[in-house]
């Protein structure tokens, strides 16, 4: 007995060794150990007194509720792979998730019916043009589009599992709340005001519809392209959504597997050439994350294997993209050094 007791002493005074010491060592030189929670909280503030003033940009309009919205909203978040959460200014108000939902939706695709299916009857190259441009879909009948500009967008939509478009729907909204760690919800009066004026985007799936390379009923896989905008997020959610993905598809905070690492594998380099639209490349140029912007003001960005972070600004550069966000991002990936492009040769 007493020789039970001496050794299930040694083997607890071991277990709790093992946490106690060696599991924050496995931590640290997971995320790498320049990253640091001080360095990481001190580049948000940085970022959030140095940009915060910045004036250039414009709330979207075209879609008219998205005008209203308040163009003071500014908040910074970033999720690590391990769990931990950096915030930043406004991380509470929500906006429309708008052209972000495009990434989760593809995920769903590619997590459904596999990479080639969404290469063969998509597209994974990058447009070079508007994300609502109709010449991109004329030039190659239907072809050479991705799921990130809003015909490979609708077409990702009619191509999810779902016998009617309630179904459809239905998977849509479940799998960007397994990506948030939480129920995400409709913004109504957004989705009202884009569904009474998406002509174009009917058009769009129209077009494609004529090409053979629309999968479900146009007028309702537009339909359900516009709810998924729709969907009302916070800096917060967007982060987490990153971090997912940065973490090969099992969320940090829920620590439920949502989508394979393969379906990550596939998805981060569609990410990485056609995130923000036609100026994807200078994105990618300029901070070597793979990225998704939404007309709704929201950024997110993705440092595989260690974090994912988003800010939430309104006002948008030509192109589409938050101003602000663009800034932050840039500025927080280069004070901690996580592009991953920048290799210390050994
Ligand atoms: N719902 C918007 C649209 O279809 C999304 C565009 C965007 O965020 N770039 O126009």
């Amino acid at each position: 007995m007493k020789n039970f007791i001496n050794r299930s002493g040694v083997f607890t005074v071991m277990i709790i060794s093992l946490f106690v010491f060696i599991r924050p060592c496995l931590l640290l030189a997971q995320t790498g150990n320049t990253l640091i929670k001080e360095k990481i909280q001190a580049a948000l503030d940085e970022a959030y007194s140095k940009f915060k003033d910045v004036k250039e940009g414009k709330n979207a309009d075209y879609i008219k509720e998205l005008a209203q919205v308040d163009p003071k909203i500014f908040g910074i978040a970033i999720v690590m792979t391990d769990g931990q959460v950096y915030t930043k200014g406004d991380v509470q108000s929500m906006v429309s998730i708008q052209s972000v939902s495009k990434v989760f939706t593809m995920a769903k695709v590619i997590e459904e019916q596999g990479p080639k299916a969404v290469m063969d009857k998509i597209g994974v190259d990058a447009t070079g043009m508007r994300f609502n441009s109709i010449v991109a879909v004329e030039l190659q009948k239907g072809k050479e589009i991705n799921p990130l500009v809003n015909p490979g967008a609708i077409a990702a939509t009619s191509l999810v599992n779902g016998a009617d478009s309630a179904a459809k729907w239905k998977s849509i909204l479940n799998i960007h709340s397994e990506f948030a760690g939480r129920p995400l919800s409709l913004n109504i009066p957004v989705y009202i005001s884009e569904a009474g004026d998406n002509l174009r985007n009917q058009a769009i799936a129209h077009l494609l519809l004529a090409y053979g390379r629309m999968y479900f009923d146009p007028v309702q896989a537009t339909d359900i392209y516009t709810k998924q905008c729709a969907i009302n997020v916070n800096a917060k959610d967007l982060a987490t959504m990153a971090a997912t993905l940065a973490n090969g598809g099992v969320n940090p905070l829920t620590k439920k597997k949502v989508v394979t690492p393969e379906t990550v594998m596939y998805t981060l380099p569609v990410m990485a050439t056609a995130g923000l639209y036609d100026d994807s490349r200078i994105w990618y140029f300029g901070s070597g994350l793979p990225a998704k912007s939404g007309v709704g003001g929201g950024l997110l960005a993705v440092c595989p294997g260690k974090f994912g972070i988003a800010v939430v600004s309104p006002p948008l550069d030509a192109a589409g993209n938050s101003v602000k966000a663009q800034l932050v991002i840039k500025y927080v990936v280069e004070k901690l050094g996580v592009n991953p492009f920048l290799i210390q040769p050994k």
